[in-house]
Protein backbone atom coordinates (compact mmCIF):
# COMPACT_ATOMS: atom_id res chain seq x y z
CA UNK A 1 0.00 0.00 0.00
CA UNK A 2 0.60 3.70 -0.73
CA UNK A 3 1.70 6.81 2.05
CA UNK A 4 -1.93 6.44 4.22
CA UNK A 5 -3.61 9.44 2.22
CA UNK A 6 -7.49 10.53 2.29
CA UNK A 7 -8.52 8.15 0.17
CA UNK A 8 -10.50 5.28 1.92
CA UNK A 9 -8.83 1.46 3.43
CA UNK A 10 -9.64 -0.73 5.84
CA UNK A 11 -6.95 -2.54 8.19
CA UNK A 12 -8.92 -5.90 9.18
CA UNK A 13 -7.22 -6.64 12.29
CA UNK A 14 -8.35 -10.60 13.36
CA UNK A 15 -6.97 -13.03 15.75
CA UNK A 16 -8.23 -14.49 19.18
CA UNK A 17 -9.97 -12.39 22.19
CA UNK A 18 -6.80 -10.82 24.31
CA UNK A 19 -4.61 -11.02 20.75
CA UNK A 20 -4.08 -7.35 21.13
CA UNK A 21 -6.49 -6.58 18.33
CA UNK A 22 -8.35 -3.02 20.32
CA UNK A 23 -4.77 -1.96 21.45
CA UNK A 24 -2.98 -2.36 18.49
CA UNK A 25 -5.78 -0.41 16.52
CA UNK A 26 -6.15 2.43 18.90
CA UNK A 27 -2.46 2.81 18.85
CA UNK A 28 -2.50 3.04 15.15
CA UNK A 29 -5.54 5.11 14.90
CA UNK A 30 -3.79 7.66 16.89
CA UNK A 31 -0.60 7.83 14.76
CA UNK A 32 -2.67 8.16 12.02
CA UNK A 33 -5.10 10.60 13.05
CA UNK A 34 -1.78 12.58 13.84
CA UNK A 35 -1.27 12.40 10.48
CA UNK A 36 -4.38 14.40 9.51
CA UNK A 37 -6.65 11.45 8.18
CA UNK A 38 -9.89 10.85 9.48
CA UNK A 39 -10.23 7.07 11.31
CA UNK A 40 -12.89 5.23 12.53
CA UNK A 41 -12.30 2.71 14.65
CA UNK A 42 -14.74 -0.22 13.89
CA UNK A 43 -15.11 -2.39 17.11
CA UNK A 44 -16.66 -6.06 16.93
CA UNK A 45 -17.66 -6.04 20.90
CA UNK A 46 -18.87 -2.45 20.05
CA UNK A 47 -20.95 -3.56 17.00
CA UNK A 48 -22.48 -6.73 19.47
CA UNK A 49 -24.17 -4.30 21.88
CA UNK A 50 -26.18 -2.46 19.33
CA UNK A 51 -26.48 -3.65 15.40
CA UNK A 52 -25.68 -6.87 15.90
CA UNK A 53 -27.40 -7.41 19.54
CA UNK A 54 -29.75 -9.99 18.15
CA UNK A 55 -26.27 -12.06 16.86
CA UNK A 56 -24.87 -14.59 18.82
CA UNK A 57 -21.60 -16.99 18.23
CA UNK A 58 -23.23 -19.86 15.92
CA UNK A 59 -21.12 -20.02 12.50
CA UNK A 60 -24.32 -18.72 10.39
CA UNK A 61 -24.54 -15.76 13.19
CA UNK A 62 -20.93 -14.81 13.10
CA UNK A 63 -20.97 -15.03 9.17
CA UNK A 64 -23.83 -12.22 9.56
CA UNK A 65 -21.64 -10.51 12.04
CA UNK A 66 -18.90 -10.12 9.39
CA UNK A 67 -21.10 -9.60 6.71
CA UNK A 68 -22.90 -6.58 8.43
CA UNK A 69 -19.50 -5.46 9.76
CA UNK A 70 -17.84 -5.24 6.74
CA UNK A 71 -21.11 -3.64 4.61
CA UNK A 72 -20.96 -0.52 7.47
CA UNK A 73 -16.86 -0.62 6.80
CA UNK A 74 -17.51 -0.37 3.12
CA UNK A 75 -20.17 2.54 3.80
CA UNK A 76 -17.43 4.45 5.69
CA UNK A 77 -14.33 4.10 3.56
CA UNK A 78 -16.64 5.21 0.58
CA UNK A 79 -16.89 8.65 2.83
CA UNK A 80 -12.98 8.30 2.81
CA UNK A 81 -12.46 7.15 6.37
CA UNK A 82 -9.47 4.80 7.23
CA UNK A 83 -11.55 1.62 9.21
CA UNK A 84 -9.56 -0.01 11.95
CA UNK A 85 -11.50 -3.27 11.98
CA UNK A 86 -11.40 -5.48 15.10
CA UNK A 87 -13.07 -8.43 14.94
CA UNK A 88 -12.12 -12.55 16.06
CA UNK A 89 -13.47 -13.34 12.67
CA UNK A 90 -12.43 -17.32 13.01
CA UNK A 91 -13.67 -18.39 9.59
CA UNK A 92 -11.30 -17.85 5.99
CA UNK A 93 -14.76 -17.46 4.25
CA UNK A 94 -16.32 -14.68 6.40
CA UNK A 95 -12.46 -12.32 6.32
CA UNK A 96 -12.83 -13.53 2.39
CA UNK A 97 -16.44 -12.06 2.17
CA UNK A 98 -15.36 -8.99 3.88
CA UNK A 99 -12.54 -8.96 1.64
CA UNK A 100 -14.74 -8.91 -1.70
CA UNK A 101 -17.43 -6.62 0.05
CA UNK A 102 -15.25 -3.82 1.32
CA UNK A 103 -12.91 -4.39 -2.09
CA UNK A 104 -9.61 -6.32 -2.14
CA UNK A 105 -7.85 -2.73 -3.50
CA UNK A 106 -8.71 -1.55 0.08
CA UNK A 107 -8.70 -4.32 2.30
CA UNK A 108 -5.89 -5.19 4.24
CA UNK A 109 -5.63 -8.12 6.93
CA UNK A 110 -3.51 -8.00 9.75
CA UNK A 111 -3.39 -11.34 11.92
CA UNK A 112 -2.37 -10.81 15.67
CA UNK A 113 -0.57 -14.24 16.00
CA UNK A 114 -0.82 -14.88 19.99
CA UNK A 115 -0.38 -18.78 21.57
CA UNK A 116 -4.01 -19.07 23.36
CA UNK A 117 -2.30 -19.85 26.58
CA UNK A 118 -0.47 -16.37 25.95
CA UNK A 119 -4.35 -14.63 25.20
CA UNK A 120 -5.80 -16.81 28.64
CA UNK A 121 -3.22 -15.83 30.76
CA UNK A 122 -4.28 -11.79 29.81
CA UNK A 123 -7.87 -12.63 30.00
CA UNK A 124 -8.59 -8.45 29.46
CA UNK A 125 -12.41 -9.29 29.68
CA UNK A 126 -12.30 -12.30 31.90
CA UNK A 127 -13.96 -14.36 29.14
CA UNK A 128 -11.49 -17.17 29.16
CA UNK A 129 -12.02 -17.99 32.74
CA UNK A 130 -16.17 -18.09 32.06
CA UNK A 131 -15.75 -20.16 29.05
CA UNK A 132 -13.49 -22.51 31.26
CA UNK A 133 -16.27 -22.71 33.87
CA UNK A 134 -18.86 -23.47 31.26
CA UNK A 135 -20.80 -20.06 31.59
CA UNK A 136 -19.95 -19.34 27.68
CA UNK A 137 -20.35 -21.53 24.90
CA UNK A 138 -18.82 -21.70 21.34
CA UNK A 139 -15.94 -19.69 22.96
CA UNK A 140 -13.42 -18.82 19.99
CA UNK A 141 -10.19 -21.23 21.05
CA UNK A 142 -11.75 -23.37 23.35
CA UNK A 143 -15.04 -24.93 22.02
CA UNK A 144 -15.18 -23.21 18.63
CA UNK A 145 -12.12 -22.80 16.33
CA UNK A 146 -9.99 -20.37 15.04
CA UNK A 147 -8.92 -20.55 10.84
CA UNK A 148 -5.29 -19.11 11.11
CA UNK A 149 -5.22 -16.83 8.15
CA UNK A 150 -3.56 -18.26 4.68
CA UNK A 151 -2.25 -15.14 3.15
CA UNK A 152 -2.97 -12.00 5.48
CA UNK A 153 -0.68 -8.43 4.30
CA UNK A 154 0.32 -8.39 7.99
CA UNK A 155 1.41 -10.89 10.87
CA UNK A 156 2.32 -9.50 14.42
CA UNK A 157 3.60 -11.81 16.67
CA UNK A 158 1.99 -9.92 19.95
CA UNK A 159 3.59 -12.89 22.29
CA UNK A 160 6.99 -11.64 20.84
CA UNK A 161 6.84 -7.73 21.11
CA UNK A 162 5.81 -5.36 23.40
CA UNK A 163 3.39 -2.88 22.23
CA UNK A 164 5.04 0.35 21.17
CA UNK A 165 6.77 -2.26 18.89
CA UNK A 166 4.44 -4.32 17.98
CA UNK A 167 2.33 -0.91 16.49
CA UNK A 168 6.03 0.62 14.66
CA UNK A 169 6.13 -2.84 13.01
CA UNK A 170 2.75 -3.05 12.15
CA UNK A 171 2.63 0.42 10.58
CA UNK A 172 6.32 -0.12 8.62
CA UNK A 173 4.43 -3.11 7.34
CA UNK A 174 1.09 -1.63 6.17
CA UNK A 175 2.75 1.91 4.79
CA UNK A 176 6.04 2.91 3.18
CA UNK A 177 7.77 3.85 6.24
CA UNK A 178 8.87 7.06 4.52
CA UNK A 179 5.65 8.59 5.98
P1 LIG B 1 -8.35 -8.15 21.66
O1 LIG B 1 -8.91 -6.83 21.19
O2 LIG B 1 -7.63 -8.90 20.58
O3 LIG B 1 -9.34 -9.01 22.38
P2 LIG B 1 -6.99 -6.53 23.61
O4 LIG B 1 -6.31 -5.48 22.79
O5 LIG B 1 -8.29 -6.17 24.28
O6 LIG B 1 -7.19 -7.83 22.72
O7 LIG B 1 -5.99 -7.06 24.74
C1 LIG B 1 -4.65 -7.41 24.46
C2 LIG B 1 -3.83 -7.36 25.76
O8 LIG B 1 -2.51 -7.81 25.50
C3 LIG B 1 -3.71 -5.95 26.33
O9 LIG B 1 -3.78 -6.03 27.74
C4 LIG B 1 -2.29 -5.51 25.87
O10 LIG B 1 -1.72 -4.57 26.71
C5 LIG B 1 -1.55 -6.83 25.92
N1 LIG B 1 -0.39 -6.90 25.00
C6 LIG B 1 0.87 -7.29 25.33
N2 LIG B 1 1.69 -7.24 24.27
C7 LIG B 1 0.94 -6.79 23.24
C8 LIG B 1 1.24 -6.50 21.88
N3 LIG B 1 2.45 -6.66 21.36
N4 LIG B 1 0.23 -6.06 21.10
C9 LIG B 1 -1.01 -5.90 21.61
N5 LIG B 1 -1.35 -6.14 22.88
C10 LIG B 1 -0.39 -6.59 23.70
Amino acid sequence: MDLPDQRGFVIWFTGLSGAGKTTLAQKLKSRLERQGLNVYLLDGDVLRTGLNADLGFSPADRRENIRRAAEVARLLVEEGYCVLATFISPFHADRQKARQIIGAHRFKEVYLKCPIAICESRDVKGLYQKARAGLISDFTGIDSPYEVPDHPEVVIATDQLPVEEAVNKLYDELFDSNG
